[in-house]
């Protein structure tokens, strides 16, 4: 059973017929294809992936199971033909389409062919992950690991934060990694407490906090780690916030199995941390899924009714941030299994001092 067969099968209890894929990663995920511009149509007689002749040759390497065909410069305008004859309802993925390409689409597609908003099909199959997909994941974290120890050999204190972060996302790739899976935080004592720091020109001072948030992707999957570091002897303000952000990241690991929603996983740790005077600082959800996307199903937060499964990859990530203060941030990746869950990240988590 191929991933369009399974997706198929969703598409029939959708009352669809077809689907139309025009998500880059959701189009990789079905086909194989890693090129920058094509779109398949999946159903049960219908397996088009279409290309333009930059991605031909491309193409016949990658992609199976299609039939595989060279569109027009405007790639949709080979969707004007090819329909089996007799009216159809074709599902498009309208949290990727815009109004403009939607409004191409209709005018290019027969009268016969009804357009139908199906959203996130192919995400719902890519949160439950394939036996080499995990692989894949585990893979890219623990090059992740070995990238950020290499640099951590070197110190942290007196050193730029963008210093720290370029010289990490270049020890990734040295390593093996096609690129950080997303743009690399670095973040010192007060300028921690933005949860999407920007690393800065500034060096990193002694006897504080520092957030390293970084991951890798390597054969198109991601990895996604924090840890915090000490560059000293810490204030015991600051002590008291690591240790409590701790405790929250272990005990809201300890409860990812298969069953508790995204909500439930999410107030393992917000009562932890509100327990500790710091409800008010932990302003973002428990986690999320990675896997082709470093962002994507399942979401860990309060607004989360997802249930966790069994080969789900999700991250475990509170932080408490105190403005003008300091951040604390600990993540780990981790797979949810049938007996409960396997840690990928293998970088210690009790506090650790770098001068
Ligand atoms: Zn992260
Ligand atoms: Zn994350």
């Amino acid at each position: 059973v191929t991933r369009a067969d399974r997706l198929t099968e969703r598409l029939e209890a959708e009352g669809l017929d077809a689907l139309l894929v025009t998500d880059l990663l959701n189009l990789r995920y079905l086909t194989g294809f890693t090129g920058s511009n094509g779109f398949a149509v999946v159903g049960r007689e219908l397996r088009r992936f279409v290309t333009d002749f930059r991605y031909v040759t491309q193409a016949a390497g990658q992609v199976r199971g299609f039939d595989r065909e060279e569109g027009p410069r405007e790639l949709h305008g080979a969707l004007a033909t090819g329909w089996p004859d007799r009216p159809l309802r074709l599902g498009f993925e309208d949290h990727a389409v815009s109004v403009k390409a939607h409004g191409k689409l209709r005018e290019v597609l027969p009268d016969r062919v009804e357009l139908v908003p199906a959203g996130t099909l192919v995400e719902d199959l890519r949160a439950i992950k394939e036996p080499l997909e995990l692989q894949a994941i585990a893979a890219a974290a623990v090059l992740a690991d070995e990238a950020l120890e290499a640099v951590l050999a070197q110190g942290l204190a007196g050193r730029t934060e963008r210093a720290v972060a370029l010289d990490l996302e270049q020890e990734m790739r040295l390593r093996g990694a096609q690129e950080p899976s997303f743009a690399t935080i670095v973040a010192a004592a007060g300028h921690a407490a933005l949860p999407h720091a920007e690393p800065r020109d500034e060096p990193i001072p002694p006897d504080t906090l520092v957030i390293v948030d970084w991951g890798a992707r390597l054969d198109g999957y991601c990895s996604d780690c924090t840890r915090t570091f000490a560059t000293g002897r810490l204030p015991e303000e600051l002590a008291a916030i690591y240790a409590l952000v701790e405790r929250a990241q272990a005990q809201a690991l300890s409860a990812i199995c298969p069953g508790p929603t995204g909500r439930e996983a999410d107030a393992v740790a917000r009562e932890v941390i509100e327990e500790g005077g710091h409800g008010a600082h932990f302003g973002h959800g428990l986690g999320h899924g990675v896997g082709l996307d470093v962002h994507e199903a399942p979401r860990l937060g309060q607004a989360s009714e997802q249930r966790l499964a069994a080969g789900q990859v999700v991250t475990v990530e509170p932080g408490i941030y105190v403005p003008g203060v300091a951040g604390v941030r600990i993540e780990d990746l981790v797979a949810v299994t049938e007996a409960g869950h396997e840690v990928f990240s293998g970088l210690p988590k009790e506090v650790r001092v770098l001068a």
